[in-house]
C-alpha cells in the first residue's frame, strides 16, 4: 500500500488497502456525448434510486437545462449547450428559407383559439408550448434564413478520480475508497466539515442546503456513490440502466478505454474530427478518470477543467518541508539551550 497522491497507478484499490479475494476489478463510467439525445433519463433514475431533494427544478432561462449544475442535491447533471456548429460534416439537412408561416404562428393561432374556448383546431400542430424560454426554432423567423446549429448534450457525473482529493482531505474517513476502485461518501460520518468542497479540481462534491431536521442529510457533504449499493449485487448503475441510447456505459475501466478509443477512431472516420476522449489518460494530472467522457469540443465548452490536476498533489513535499523545518527549529532551539549553560 503506497497511498499515492499523483501519478499513474494501475490499481486504485489495491493503494487504498484492498488485498486479494477482497479487491474487484476497477468499475466505472464511459460517457459518449454524441448519442446523448438529453432525455434527463439519467437525472431522475439517479433521484429516484438515491431518494435525492428535488434542488428547485427551475427554468434557468438560459437553456432548456433545468439544474444547472453537479451539487448535492444533483448528482447526474446533463448540460445543454447551443452551438452555431454542424455535426462534423453533417449538412443541417433543412437549407434554404423555409416555405410556408413560421411554426410559431401556427402554435399561438391555436393556443389562443384554445384560450378562448374554441377547440376545434386543436391538434392541427404537433408542436406543444411547454413554457420553455423559447419555441422559435433557428432561422425559423419568418424571412430568416435557417442557420447551422446543433445542440451539445453531456451527462456529467463525479469522476471517481484516480487520486480523489475530496478523498485525501476528509478527516472523518466519510470518504473512502471501495473495493471497486470508486469513492463513495458515509452520510452517517460525514460530519459536515466541508473540507472536501474545494478539494475537488472539478467542482463535484458539495454539502446539502435545506431546513435542519426537515431535509435529508443536511449539511452533509453528498455526491455520487457510482451505485456501490447496486454494482456490489451485481447490478448496472441506475442512471446507465435508465440510459436509452446507452451514451452512459457501465463496466471494467479497462475495457471502457478500448470501447471509447474505438468510437473515437470511428467518429474521425465518418468527418467527425472534433471528437475527443476526456480524462481516460493515466498520465495526466488526476491519474486518469473513473468516469470519463468523449466529448464533441473543447472541455471548457461543457465547463470541464482543461487540465484538472489532483489538488493534494504537493502535500507529501509540504509534509517534507514542515519537517524539515520542525527539526530545523528543534534543532535551534536546543543549540541555544546548550549554549546558554556554558
Ligand atoms: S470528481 Fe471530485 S468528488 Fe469525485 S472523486 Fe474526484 S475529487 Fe472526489
Ligand atoms: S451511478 Fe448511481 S449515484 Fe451515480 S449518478 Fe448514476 S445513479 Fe446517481
Ligand atoms: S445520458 Fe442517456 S439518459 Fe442521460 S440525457 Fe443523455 S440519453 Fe438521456
Amino acid at each position: 500500500m503506497s497511498n499515492s497522491f499523483s501519478g499513474p497507478l494501475a490499481d486504485p484499490a489495491a493503494d487504498a488497502g484492498w488485498v486479494d479475494g477482497e479487491r474487484q476489478p476497477r468499475k466505472g463510467f464511459f460517457t459518449d456525448t454524441s448519442i446523448c439525445i438529453g432525455c434527463k433519463a439519467c437525472e431522475v433514475a439517479c433521484k429516484e434510486w438515491n431518494a435525492i431533494p428535488d434542488d428547485g427544478m427551475n427554468f434557468l432561462g438560459s437553456s432548456y437545462d433545468n439544474t444547472g449544475a453537479l451539487g448535492a442535491s444533483t448528482w447526474r447533471h446533463v448540460a445543454f449547450i447551443e452551438q452555431p456548429k454542424s455535426f462534423g460534416t453533417q449538412e443541417p439537412g433543412i437549407a434554404g428559407t423555409p416555405v410556408g408561416p413560421p411554426a410559431s404562428d401556427v402554435l399561438n393561432k391555436t393556443s389562443d383559439s384554445a384560450l378562448s374556448g374554441d377547440r376545434s383546431s386543436l391538434g392541427t400542430s404537433n408542436k406543444v408550448d411547454l413554457g420553455l424560454p423559447s419555441t422559435t426554432l433557428p432561422g425559423d423567423a419568418e424571412g430568416a434564413q435557417r442557420t447551422e446549429f446543433r445542440w451539445l448534450m453531456e451527462s456529467d457525473v463525479c469522476k471517481h478520480c484516480t487520486h480523489a482529493a475530496c478523498l485525501d482531505v476528509c478527516p472523518t474517513g466519510a470518504l473512502f475508497r471501495t473495493e471497486f476502485g470508486t469513492v463513495v461518501v458515509q452520510d452517517d460520518i460525514c460530519n459536515g466539515c466541508g473540507y472536501c468542497v474545494p478539494a475537488c479540481p472539478f467542482g463535484v462534491i458539495d454539502r446539502r442546503v435545506g431546513e435542519k431536521g426537515v431535509t435529508k442529510n443536511e449539511g452533509l457533504a453528498q455526491k455520487c456513490t457510482l451505485c456501490y449499493d447496486r454494482i456490489g449485487t451485481g447490478l448496472q448503475p441506475a442512471c446507465a440502466t435508465a440510459c436509452p441510447t446507452e451514451s452512459i456505459q457501465y463496466g471494467d475501466v479497462d475495457e471502457l478505454r478500448e470501447r471509447a478509443q474505438r468510437r473515437v477512431d470511428a467518429l474521425h472516420a465518418e468527418g467527425v474530427h472534433d471528437a475527443r476522449l476526456y480524462g481516460e489518460n493515466s498520465h495526466d494530472g488526476v491519474g486518469g478518470l473513473g468516469a470519463f467522457f468523449l466529448l464533441l469540443d473543447e472541455p471548457e465548452v461543457y465547463g470541464l477543467p482543461p487540465d484538472a490536476v489532483v489538488t493534494t498533489k504537493d502535500l507529501p513535499e509540504m509534509w517534507r518541508r514542515a519537517g524539515l523545518a520542525a527539526v530545523t527549529m528543534l534543532a535551534g532551539a536546543i543549540a541555544v539551550f546548550t549554549g546558554g549553560g556554558r
